[in-house]
């Protein structure tokens, strides 16, 4: 009984998996049902193919079960040579959608999804519920598989989109398969559980610097002052409370998707909930992770009010936020360079294979 809930449960955080990826994909989200044919498809492809590799390996007398020696290294490379392979065999669902970097990531993280959704189904059916380890690995292995994968899915943008780079792709699934080799032994032994900790906390760094860098070098990206002059004559609707001047006063609305900001036509500044302001730093600002460590006291005496970058701040009682947009809208506008320049430099070799 315990089991059916673990997997149902797997499931639905599957679906609840592709709607948060959804989310890193700020400027030109792809089409739900092309992330849920992936996943599906691309999930079962992987599958396939990393059992046939298992099948060749076992075939010359290569023991993989858990603590043989170099075990985990094979696991690693072939899974993770599953999930590339099957990201080319999507290459005919996918290839029409491929218009921005963030595309490569987020349909190698569908595989990847599919991929560990599928292969939890069989290890939970397999495996007697017995150890505690089970339950946290159903739990944390599809966040890792997916954040494994992510560099060979900017990887394979790269190469199918400049048709190039392919020793960048290589490099992608080594690192991928030496860094899933690393989870996996670190999943396995109660003792190591600190280092497991360090591994998924690296991995989320890694993943959203990755998403970030990708965001901030999207051909769709726009800044948000040109999100705002983009609109000619925006409604007047019921206004939050400006936190600048006090004006509660119904205010011309600047609303797309899940971004809706206000202008307070006494002072000029710009009121959004403090929510949306989170958000402006991850669409606009190609930040991703999260951003509440960032914020800033403004003063002793003000205890609710914060900043979170320049040109902002908001209280955390009322839960509004207000910004100067110029000052802002430059502010976010250095932190995607910021986010180029820091990742090219941790990658150069990257960049050097790319340019
Ligand atoms: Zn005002």
């Amino acid at each position: 009984m315990l089991k059916l809930i673990l997997i149902a449960l797997s499931f639905l955080f599957g679906i609840l998996s592709i709607r948060k990826l959804r989310k890193y994909d700020v400027h030109e989200a792809e089409p739900f049902w092309k992330m849920v044919a992936v996943t599906i498809w691309g999930g079962l492809v992987s599958i396939v193919i990393s059992l046939f590799l298992y099948s060749v390996l076992s075939s010359q007398d290569v023991s993989i079960h858990d603590g043989a020696p170099f075990s985990y290294f094979f696991v690693g490379f072939i899974e993770e040579l599953g999930k590339l392979a099957a990201l080319f065999i999507c290459w005919p669902i996918i290839r029409n959608e491929m218009d921005e970097p963030t595309d490569g990531p987020i349909y190698m993280a569908c595989v990847a999804l599919g991929f560990s959704l599928i292969e939890n189904y069989f290890y939970a059916a397999a495996t007697p519920m017995s150890s505690p380890l089970i339950a946290v690995r159903l739990i944390i292995c599809t966040p890792m598989h997916i954040a494994f994968s992510m560099m060979m899915g900017l990887a394979f943008f790269w190469a199918t989109k400049f048709k190039g780079g392919w020793g960048v792709l290589l490099g992608a699934y080594i690192v991928a398969g030496i860094y899933h080799a690393l989870y996996d032994i670190f999943v396995s032994y109660w003792y190591l559980l600190p280092g497991l900790y360090l591994i998924i906390k690296g991995a989320y760094r890694w993943m959203h610097q990755l998403l970030g860098y990708t965001t901030a070098q999207s051909p769709f990206r726009t800044s948000l002052s040109d999100f705002v002059y983009s609109f000619q004559s925006p409604e007047t609707e019921p206004g939050l409370e400006c936190l600048d001047c006090g004006n509660p006063a119904p205010k011309p609305t600047y609303e797309r998707g899940r971004i809706r900001i206000q202008k307070c036509e006494e002072c000029g500044a710009f009121a959004c909930t403090s929510k949306t302001l989170y958000q402006l730093v991850h669409h606009y600002g190609s930040i991703f992770g999260k951003l509440k460590k960032q914020a800033k006291p403004v003063s002793k005496l003000r205890k609710n009010l914060y900043v979170l970058i320049k040109g902002n701040k908001f209280d955390r009682r009322k839960k509004v936020a207000c910004f100067d947009l110029s000052t802002f809208n430059d502010a976010l506008e250095e932190m995607n360079r910021s986010v180029i320049t820091r990742t090219e430099k941790k990658w150069w070799c990257v960049w050097k294979c790319t340019s």
